[in-house]
């Protein structure tokens, strides 16, 4: 007799940059395995991984055009209806009480589905440069702002490829323009008179943040540390430091 398949959870939630709803599925035990091995042996493909994953369990979206704040958002839920977004952290207290380290364990059960949503959005902001002409900008997709977020030292080109990815559309007069290449974008940005630029670089600056903040609390000296989920990886990797 063939075994009953069981269907996976899915919910839709809103994603409240792209402002679009979204169908989403649970990992299934297979892949929560894959990518808890992954997490935890440090696997350097780690982040590609989930996005793969998540791209398997998302539908009503190219996950590949959403921004940082939407792509944490859809991890986290994802994570949540997996039963997953809980997670058993274990910290050491390294103050020092007289002279001693305190050393305390501190187990602490985190739900990552308590982020906060940080700033309005802007999203699809129209700006006018000239009497003629003008521009709508959308917040930079995650794939564009990722591999940038982890150099020490963005280069110049990497923060114009930033600022070029928002350029969604190009009014002038009556006419919306779209379809243009990433060469020809590239070049009209770079003539662009230098006093535009603040546009972009306030537009980027203020974009909506998703942030998960929570306090270890030692509870034999009382130390408290802080820590910051802010990036997508952290919200999958808590801070677990000794
Ligand atoms: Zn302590």
């Amino acid at each position: 007799m063939p075994l009953p398949k069981l269907l996976p959870l899915s919910k839709t939630i809103h994603l409240p940059i792209a402002n679009i709803d979204v169908k989403i599925y649970a990992f299934t035990v297979k892949e929560e395995k894959t990518i808890l091995i992954s997490r935890d042996f440090g696997d350097l493909s780690l982040e590609e991984n989930l996005i793969e994953l998540i791209k398997t369990k998302t539908e009503g979206v190219n996950v590949d055009d959403l921004c940082m704040s939407d792509m944490i958002i859809l991890l986290v839920e994802i994570l949540s209806i997996s039963k997953t977004s809980t997670q058993d952290l274990s910290y050491r207290c390294t103050n020092e009480v007289e002279g001693k380290p305190c050393n305390t364990k501190i187990d602490l059960k985190l739900d990552i589905a308590n982020y906060d949503v940080n700033g309005e959005s802007e999203n699809h902001k129209m700006i006018q440069l000239d009497e003629n002409t003008s521009i709508e900008l959308v917040y930079p997709k995650y794939k564009v702002i990722a591999p940038i977020r982890k150099k020490d030292t963005p280069t110049e080109e990497d923060i114009s490829n930033v600022y070029i990815d928002c350029i969604y559309a190009i009014y002038s007069g009556e006419d919306m323009i779209t379809d243009f290449t990433k060469e020809e974008i590239t070049e009209w940005f770079n003539d662009l008179p230098g006093e535009y630029l603040h546009h972009f670089v306030e537009f980027v600056q203020n974009m909506p943040t998703v942030t998960l903040s929570y306090d270890v609390v030692c509870p034999k000296c009382g130390n408290t540390r802080h820590f910051e989920a802010v990036n997508l990886l952290d919200f999958f990797t808590p801070a677990t430091a000794e």
